[in-house]
Order: C-alpha cells, then structure tokens, then sequence
C-alpha cells in the first residue's frame, strides 16, 4: 500500500498499522518529502484492504484513507521507485549508494554498492543511517562475532563486515530479500564474509552456531524487537553491543523496557528523522 500524508498523520498511521498488522515478513517505509510523507508498506502475503482503510481512518479520519492506493509488487520495483533521484548517502566512514555514484567514492572511504532491487536497505532511511552511526562508533572497539536481524538488501551487514573484517551472519525472513543480500554482499566483495539466512528471527541452526555473538543488529519493527528480547539475550556474550531500530519515538521506550527485562543497558539513544536507534550493551 501507499499513501502521501503530512508528517503528523503518517506517525499515528504507522502506530495504529504496527499494533494491527502481524509485522513478520513485512516491510514498512517512509520517504519524507517537504511538505508530506510517502509511506509505503509491503505485505509479504494479500493483505486485508478493508481492515487497512478502518485502521488508516481511525489513525487519520475517512479522507486520507480514502486516498490509500494498493498495488501487486509484480507490477512495480518498489525500492527502485524510491530511489529515484537519490543521491548517496554519508554516514562516518560508510558511503551507500547505486552503480550511478560509483565514482562518488573518497579512496579512504567504504563504499556500499546498493543495487536497485525488491530489498529495504538502500542507506536512505533513518533507521539505517541511525544503524550504520552505531556500527561506526561500535567500530572502534572489537567485535568478533557479528548478527544482523532484518538484513534486508544487506546494507548493515556488508558495513559491519568491511569494517571489523569480521564475518557477519545475516538473516532475513523475506525471500526475496534474502537473495537480493546475498547479490549485493557479493558485489561489495563481502561475500565470504556476510553468510544470509533465510529465517524467521534467531530461529535457524545457522544462527545458533554463530553465537554468542559480540554484535547484534535489528532494524525491525517494536513487535518483532519485543519478541526477539529473550532469545537475541541468549546468543549474546558478555559485554556484547545490541543495536535496535524501526522505531517511532512513542515506541522506543517499550523496545527499550524488553531487552532491559533481559538484563541490558541502554547506551545510546539516537533520533534520525524521527526514527530512533538504541544501543544498549549486556552488562
Ligand atoms: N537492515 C536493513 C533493512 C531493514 S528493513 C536496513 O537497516 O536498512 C527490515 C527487514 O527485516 C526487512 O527486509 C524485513 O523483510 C525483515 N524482517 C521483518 N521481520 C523479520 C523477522 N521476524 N525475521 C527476520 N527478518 C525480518
């Protein structure tokens, strides 16, 4: 689905969207123009169109969800759209960005290839910028063993691989992005370093194997954050650096309440265009 709305209505949409909608398998993005927001949200299967518009019209009232358009994903390359247009995007030493800005690259700088493809990730968004911050701060430390939840097109993964040189498990739920990961780990010459799996959450051998991990990354939404609490405390070892994001800030302190449960420590709380990154440690 997709609307344009203003920035006040596109955060009560995205709350009221979040506490409806069984969030695995689910992408939600915004695009913030200046004077109206683009929300966009994929669904991995048919979504109930009728239950979206009730929900959008509680959160925003009947005209804006009148304005709501659908369309089947065979018919469009979702994340290219968004790219259009965009140039590359800066964050510390990462530089994120399409074939067109190769040449964009300072030698002393890691360049991320994002190709155009059916994958979240394209450096744009505040949650990934907030993620790609906390990567290159955590970067000065040591970081052996890395996990990245909701790799989507790979983005934090290849980061955090090129900048520890350590090997990063990826996992994503979403087939579709689990391969478009896969290509650009490849292309940015990490592909012996960024290992994507297909699972839902930690639930995968692969995932296990990997721990206790010294990093992890979760670009996700608040439930599926909330749910991976206990399970992500289990892989961590000591001293480990969890980095979550996906989170409007009227959220935030509920993501930050479960891992707290788990015995974590907040460290850090960043906002990016109204999307907060925590970084907390286990203590
Ligand atoms: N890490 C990237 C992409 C974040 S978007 C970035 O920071 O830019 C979130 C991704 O998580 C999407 O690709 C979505 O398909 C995936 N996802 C959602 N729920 C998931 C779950 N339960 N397990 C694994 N991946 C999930």
């Amino acid at each position: 689905m997709r609307l344009r709305v203003d920035a006040a209505s596109a955060r009560r949409i995205i709350d009221r969207l979040a506490d409806g909608i069984d969030l695995a398998g689910l992408s939600i993005g915004t695009f913030e123009g200046e004077s109206f927001w683009t929300i966009e949200v994929r669904f991995s299967g048919r979504p109930d169109r009728n239950k979206i518009v009730q929900w959008v019209s509680e959160a925003a009232g009947a005209e804006i969800a009148r304005t709501i358009a659908f369309e089947s994903e065979a018919n469009k390359d979702w994340v290219a759209a968004s790219l259009t247009g965009l140039g590359p995007v800066r964050v510390g030493r990462f530089v994120v960005h399409g074939a067109h800005d190769r040449h964009e690259v300072a030698p002393n700088r890691i360049g991320i290839e994002i190709e155009a493809a059916l994958a979240f990730g394209t450096g744009h968004h505040g949650t990934t910028r907030g993620c790609l911050a906390a990567i290159e701060r955590v970067a000065r430390g040591r970081s052996r063993r890395i996990l990245d939840l909701g790799t989507g097109s790979g983005v934090l993964a290849i980061a955090a691989a090129r900048a520890f040189r350590r090997p990063v498990v990826a996992g994503e739920i979403d087939p579709v992005a689990t391969a478009a990961a896969q290509r650009n780990a490849r292309g940015n010459r990490a592909g012996n370093f960024v290992q994507v799996i297909r699972a839902d959450g930690v639930k995968h051998s692969a995932i296990r194997a990997g721990a206790p991990y010294d990093l992890v990354l979760a670009n996700l939404l608040l439930q599926p954050l909330q749910r991976l609490a206990r399970p992500v405390r289990a892989l961590l070892a000591p001293g480990a650096t969890v980095v979550l994001s996906g989170l409007m800030p009227a959220q935030a302190n509920a993501a930050l309440a479960s891992f707290r449960a788990q015995g974590l420590v907040l460290r850090r709380r960043e906002v990016i265009e109204n999307w907060v990154t925590l970084t907390l440690t286990r203590s």
